[in-house]
């Protein structure tokens, strides 16, 4: 079946004009990868939670990426699960629990980390949380901490690349002009691994200050992953578990305290030091 079009003409408008988006004139649903074309004014649609509450005064069109129908998420043969860029917040958590994947506890508290309603927590997909790459993203937090790799896509072309490379900084990402992510990979090691978490906010229901993750893996290794605090995530690796000073000085690295109405980069800091040390006691 052909890409289908919808075009907001004259007769689809909403009487008065399409206010909060009058730019848009078509929301085209590809059936197949081939018509996957982003063209200069178009956006990938996922959810739309956020295309949807701003005004998008430079696009004309968005490509909606649920009409591909996409699974939500499957477990690959070497034990690792991929979850689709169209798998919302809510598919997520209906992933069964099982004793080979212990991480998995991981995602419901990443998923609650973001300040969402329930109409996002319903329609908020996972590519749409990494692509708009907020700080406060739960699910950049989530992909990152577990060094989930992303699959992009175009038209005709794809390549693969860490998350944690994927999001370069606050609203800015490596993703090509035309390029969509088509799923995340969450490798078996990782969900195998032992898992800490803390999260603070300035107020009870109020936008991620700080997300730190930690993850202790098979092998021994130590991965401290932080997100929220910073404009990008920043991932700390330790071969073996680390002492306090290891944690403190790979800490003293990191140049991209956040500042933002939610929180003052030294608080960041500081609250981060503190959860790192926690974490790190919490995994020894
Ligand atoms: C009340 C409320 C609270 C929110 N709280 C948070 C929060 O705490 N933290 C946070 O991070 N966000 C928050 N958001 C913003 C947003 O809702 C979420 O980030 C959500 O996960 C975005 O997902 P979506 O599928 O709705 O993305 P969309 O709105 O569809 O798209 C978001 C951006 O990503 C692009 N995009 C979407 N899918 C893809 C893809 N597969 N490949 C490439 N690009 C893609 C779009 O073109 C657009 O630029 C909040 C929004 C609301 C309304």
């Amino acid at each position: 079946m052909p890409a289908m079009e919808v075009r907001l003409d004259e007769r689809t408008l909403p009487e008065g004009g399409f206010v909060d988006l009058p730019t848009l004139r078509a929301v085209r649903l590809p059936r197949e990868r081939s018509e996957l074309v982003i063209g200069e004014g178009g956006a990938p649609l996922g959810g739309g939670t956020w295309l949807f509450s701003e005004p998008q005064d430079h696009l004309t069109e968005f490509v909606d990426l649920t009409a591909l129908g996409w699974e939500p998420w499957a477990e690959e043969p070497d034990g690792s699960l991929t979850v689709a860029a169209t798998c919302t917040l809510a598919q997520l958590l209906r992933i069964p629990a099982r004793p080979e994947w212990p991480a998995l506890s991981l995602f419901p508290r990443c998923a609650d980390s973001l300040v969402a309603s329930f109409k996002v927590w319903n329609t908020a997909t996972i590519g749409g949380n990494i692509a708009l790459a907020l700080p406060a993203g739960g699910l950049t937090s989530l992909a990152t901490a577990l060094d989930a790799e992303a699959l992009l896509w175009t038209a005709d072309g794809e390549r693969r690349m860490a998350v944690a490379d994927l999001v370069l900084g606050v609203r800015r990402t490596a993703l090509e002009p035309g390029e969509v992510i088509r799923s995340i990979t969450f490798p078996a090691a990782a969900l195998a691994a032992r898992i800490a978490f803390r999260r603070i906010a300035l107020s009870p229901q109020g936008r991620a200050g700080t997300v730190v993750i930690g993850r202790r893996d098979g092998n021994g290794a130590v991965t401290i992953g932080i997100t929220g605090g910073t404009e990008r995530p920043e991932i700390l690796r330790f071969p073996a578990p680390p002492s306090t000073a290891d944690v403190a000085t790979a800490i003293d690295g990191i140049g991209t305290w956040y500042d933002d109405p939610h929180g003052a980069p030294d608080w960041r800091e500081a609250m981060t030091r503190r959860f790192a040390e926690e974490i790190r006691e919490e995994l020894r």
